[in-house]
């Protein structure tokens, strides 16, 4: 459904390469177990229906090799909830300001490749409360739905210690306006965490961290309304549900 990262198995010959596209999402194809494999973004607006999936086979020498395989998306369900700020948290909803930042993720997260880190199922970066989840509708005081939680909160304490999901590189570890201190990782084939809002900063850019490493504490920087954990998940580039992520794996 929309909002979810969904796994595509590819049986191919030995030395074809193989990428995807999904719109104008490109979707990269990693070997395991003698198959290929392939994570696709659904974006959580995303039309239901049927949508199509280009496959695109190099076969040795160079020449390609493009096929269609269908993919039934439909539109989940979600909450809308209403968010009250006050007038100085509500200046930070600025679009200039919200664009500017979002363009500078975004080129830093398009630039991601390399193979899977991470093993098996992710973790719980903490073990406090949901208190949000991942695709509900935003009002912003009391307006029209214009955005979906792109993230799950994590209810907690200001310095409460905030883990990493999965093995993964440091991107970013900065205080950005919108997201307060941040931290992404890197965890190759497309997959990159987020975690957000934070009173303190433990890691550096560069860095490789393990499952359950410290990143940080809890804090409530940017764009909030009292201290939690934000935590959110790209797949090429494009948020999913992080929830499904810590009960299977992916592969
Ligand atoms: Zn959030």
């Amino acid at each position: 459904m929309g909002g979810q990262a969904v796994l595509r198995w590819v049986a191919v010959a030995p030395g074809i390469a193989l990428r995807g596209r999904l719109g104008d999402q490109a979707i990269g194809f990693h070997p395991r177990c003698g198959l290929q494999w392939g994570l696709v973004a659904l974006d959580a607006l995303l039309a239901p229906g049927v949508h199509m999936i280009e496959l695109i086979a190099t076969i040795p020498g160079g020449q390609k090799v493009t096929t269609s395989v269908p993919l039934d998306v439909n539109a989940g369900d979600y909450e809308t909830e209403t968010i009250w700020l006050d007038s100085a948290t509500q200046s930070l909803l600025d679009p200039a300001l919200i664009r500017a930042e979002n363009q500078r993720l975004n080129v830093l997260i398009a630039e991601v490749a390399g193979p899977p880190l991470w093993r098996g199922p992710f973790q719980r970066p903490m073990a406090t409360p949901i208190t949000s989840l991942f695709g509900t509708r935003r009002s912003w005081n009391g307006g029209p739905v214009t955005s979906y939680h792109e993230g799950i909160d994590f209810d907690g304490q200001i310095g409460d210690e905030i883990h990493a999901a999965a093995e993964g590189r440091v991107i970013l570890a900065e205080r950005l306006t919108v997201r307060g201190n941040a931290v992404f990782l890197d965890h190759g084939a497309g997959v990159v965490s987020g975690y957000f809002h934070m009173s303190e900063l433990d890691v550096k850019p560069g860095q490789l961290v393990q499952p359950g490493d410290l990143l940080g504490k809890i804090g409530a920087t940017g764009l909030v309304t009292g201290p939690h954990l934000h935590w959110e998940l790209r797949v090429n580039g494009r948020w999913v549900d992080p929830g499904p992520w810590l009960t299977r794996g992916y592969p």
